[in-house]
């Protein structure tokens, strides 16, 4: 017995994606290679497809289908019903939006990237300052027309991380902060110095290793590819299209290297999402703390660590001689660094989730009309310098430095801290479930542990929301302590 609602659903779905996924490709090319005047008609492209995909799966009668579907009985926890469960959600989400505003917001936001990437190279807020008002606006209209029962926040975080509110997002930090701050306190001072692996290292070089590594890792590089972007990504176009972007340094391997194994690790999901499902949602990823965990996993528990240099130290030096000056005990004290510094994607493990502590505050109180735009960067400088101690010399290095907020991705950055959380959570199940798991890393054997991430988490696709997914994985929904014991035990050992 079939269900024709279901069946119509499925086709839209499908029709939907393949339409988003045109879309990707645009976007990923306006991040690597559009020339600078085409940006407008770009604006006008996605805006454009954006709005189709919107106006297909908010038709009357999707709503219909979708009645039709959830009064057929497909058995509790099937793949079906998740599908139907999830669609409602996102039919909820979408035809709460009137097409106008998706609209203005796909070409503000455009635009607003362009704006900040020019306000960005001349580190000058003001630039970029009303783009973002602009943004913060449509915004928060976006989570008026959603709607929310204590703050707007609660509404846009969970077209990120379903089921989570700002409450709990504070609660989680302010844990996370105590215990980071006294892990700080505790590190011993001897420490290596800033810039202590600075040196030349040849982007051919870092080129060649990076690729090496994702291609250890299990990166499918014949389903994927390298580009340069001012803000590395990664990004899924469609079946066996799953790329990834960097940026390079050449004074420094560590910034495409990591940033390499992290992309990486995204990749690696979306790779293991299942292709006869494309288009529905028990083949998408489920969301970005859960993404994160993945990026989070490969680029520290197994590349920021001894036994990643021990194995990798002889290959890595033929591409970057410069390497050669270290042993491999001052290597991996050079990329264990602890410190405070301006840049989030280029922080250590420990204060990492401090930054992320400081846009969560600014952005919820942004959005919830507490600060303005205009005063955002005098409150980001003093914040920082709260929590740093360190005086932010310029916006490139202060409130300018990421891109998010001028895509308009507000209510995003609590994702990172859950995805370190769970990152840590996942790892520690791993070492439990698969035996002599630790040895196999330690020869570059990763493939056990990508089998058990795909077992675990990415063959489901969107079947359970993030906390059920963890559970089951886990044992346990989110925690903050498994991430507190592998940082004491990585760092004060
Ligand atoms: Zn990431």
């Amino acid at each position: 017995m079939t269900c024709p609602g279901y069946q119509k659903l499925c086709k839209r779905s499908r029709e939907v994606y393949l339409l988003r996924s045109i879309a990707g490709v645009l976007s990923w090319d306006l991040e690597t290679y559009l020339p600078s005047k085409a940006v407008p008609y770009r604006a006008d492209q996605l805006g454009y497809l954006e709005a189709k995909a919107h106006a297909l799966f908010t038709e009357p009668w999707v709503g219909d289908w979708l009645e039709e579907s959830e009064q057929f009985n497909f058995g509790q926890d099937s793949e079906q019903a998740a599908n139907v469960r999830e669609w409602r959600r996102s039919y909820n989400r979408a035809t709460k939006i009137p097409v106008s505003l998706v609209e203005e917001f796909e070409k503000t936001r455009t635009v607003a990237r362009e704006a900040w990437v020019g306000a960005r190279a001349e580190s000058r807020f003001s630039q970029f300052e009303p783009y973002l008002e602009k943004i913060v606006e449509l915004t928060r209209r976006k989570a008026d027309f959603w709607g929310f029962v204590e703050s707007p926040y609660d509404a846009l975080i969970e077209e990120y991380e379903p089921g989570i509110t700002a409450r709990e997002v504070k609660q989680i930090l302010e844990e996370l902060r105590g215990a980071l701050v006294d892990l700080l306190r505790e590190i011993p001072a001897e420490s290596v110095p800033e810039n202590f692996l600075d040196g030349h290292y040849p982007i051919p070089g870092q080129q060649a290793l990076s690729r090496e590594v994702a291609a250890a890792f299990g990166y499918d590089l014949a389903a994927g590819r390298i580009d340069t972007t001012v803000h590395p990504f990664a990004t899924n176009l469609g079946p066996f299209d799953q790329r990834i972007t960097t940026r390079y340094d050449e004074q420094r391997f560590e910034v495409c290297l990591y940033g390499i194994m992290h992309e990486t690790g995204h990749a690696l999901y979306e790779q293991g999402l299942s292709t006869s499902r494309v288009g529905l949602p028990s083949g998408e990823a489920v969301s970005l703390g859960i993404h994160e965990s993945q990026s989070r996993l490969w680029e520290n528990h197994v590349g920021r660590t001894a036994k990643f240099w021990h194995l990798w130290y002889p290959k890595a030096c033929p591409h970057l001689p410069d390497l050669g000056r270290y042993s491999v005990t001052e290597l991996v004290k050079g990329v264990q660094r602890v410190g405070p510094s301006f840049i989030r994607v280029e922080a250590d493990e420990v204060t990492y989730d401090l930054h992320v502590l400081l846009r969560f505050d600014l952005e919820l109180a942004l959005i919830e009309g507490r600060l303005k735009v205009k005063d955002l960067p005098e409150a980001w400088n003093s914040r920082f310098q709260e929590l740093f101690g360190l005086v932010v010399p310029d916006d490139r290095r202060g409130v300018l430095q990421d891109s998010h907020w001028s895509l308009g991705a507000i209510g995003y950055f609590p994702t990172y801290t859950l995805g370190n959380l769970n990152a840590a959570q996942l790892m520690f199940a791993a070492e439990k479930q698969v035996p002599g798991l630790s040895d196999q890393l330690a020869q570059g054997h990763y493939q056990p542990l990508l089998d058990w991430l795909r077992d675990n988490i990415h063959q489901h696709g969107r079947r359970y929301l993030p906390a059920e997914l963890m559970r089951r994985a886990t044992g346990q929904t989110t925690q903050t302590r498994y991430r507190i014991a592998y940082l004491r035990d990585k760092y004060l050992g």
